[in-house]
């Protein structure tokens, strides 16, 4: 991990119509870093990471991906290195395994480069390498995780999104998710930028976090240190 920042958000304002979803956001990723951001439903966390992803425009501020700011089109975000699983991991249900993950690397034209990631995404994930002619829609629902996450990988972001990985599965296999994440930020260099409502897994795992209040950043800390707060544990983690 390096002191280098990788992704500055500055005041960022977003807004639905007439709905002030995001205030003045201020945030910050390091290169090779896991950041968390926690809030509650409705906080704003997934139009946070729509916006960074170049999906949702924003009214004022700054996205800086590498010092430079990132476009408002999120084909160019994935150009730039950034790519997002976004909740709900919207996998393409009629396709196979292999044809999303094929989708995901859209901007590669060199066969012999397509088929090294498939290796590395499967490696990452043999559950899915065992699967690759399978409907994507009758896969399970932490298959159906890896394969969003997998799909993400294809693009080889330097910053992988996620937004609720844990979403609708159970226990045991977001330990699972949750360990492929460490993985991925580890073994591949990924920065990770992780969206939650399950504040202990996502701490458990994360260098750093952000607690996302009705649209503004009200805490920032260590991982560590917000495992610690009364204010975390008692809002987020239903510690009393
Ligand atoms: P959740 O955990 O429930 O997904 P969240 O923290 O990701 O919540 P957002 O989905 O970013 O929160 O929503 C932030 C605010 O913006 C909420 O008040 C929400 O109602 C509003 N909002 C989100 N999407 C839209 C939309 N397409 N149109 C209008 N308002 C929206």
């Amino acid at each position: 991990m390096s002191d280098k920042r990788i992704l500055e958000v500055k005041n960022l304002e977003v807004y639905y119509g007439g709905i002030h979803a995001l205030h003045d956001i201020n945030m910050h990723i390091n290169q090779g870093e896991i950041v968390t951001i926690i809030g509650a439903n409705g906080a704003g966390k997934s139009t946070l990471l729509n916006t960074i992803a170049g999906d949702k425009e924003k009214k004022h501020g700054n996205i800086l991906f590498e010092e430079i700011d990132v476009p408002e089109k999120s084909y160019k975000a994935v150009e730039r290195g950034i790519c997002l699983v976004p909740e709900g991991r919207r996998i393409f249900v009629n396709l196979t395994v292999k044809e999303n993950l094929r989708i995901g690397a859209f901007l590669e034209k060199k066969s012999s480069t397509i088929n090294r990631l498939y290796d590395e995404v499967f490696e990452l994930f043999p559950r899915l390498k065992e699967r690759t002619n399978q409907i994507g829609g009758t896969l399970s629902g932490g298959e159906q995780q890896m394969l969003a996450v997998g799909r993400a990988l294809m693009a080889r972001p330097k910053l992988l999104m996620l937004d609720e990985p844990s979403l609708g599965l159970a226990p045991i296999v977001i330990d699972e998710m949750f360990e492929k994440i460490v993985q991925i930020n580890r073994e591949l260099g990924t920065t990770i930028l992780l969206v939650e409502q399950n504040a202990f897994i996502a701490l458990d795992i994360a260098n750093r976090g952000y607690i996302l209040n009705v649209g503004k950043v009200t805490i920032e800390d260590n991982a560590s240190d917000l495992m610690e707060n009364p204010i975390v544990q008692e809002a987020y983690m239903g510690i009393k």
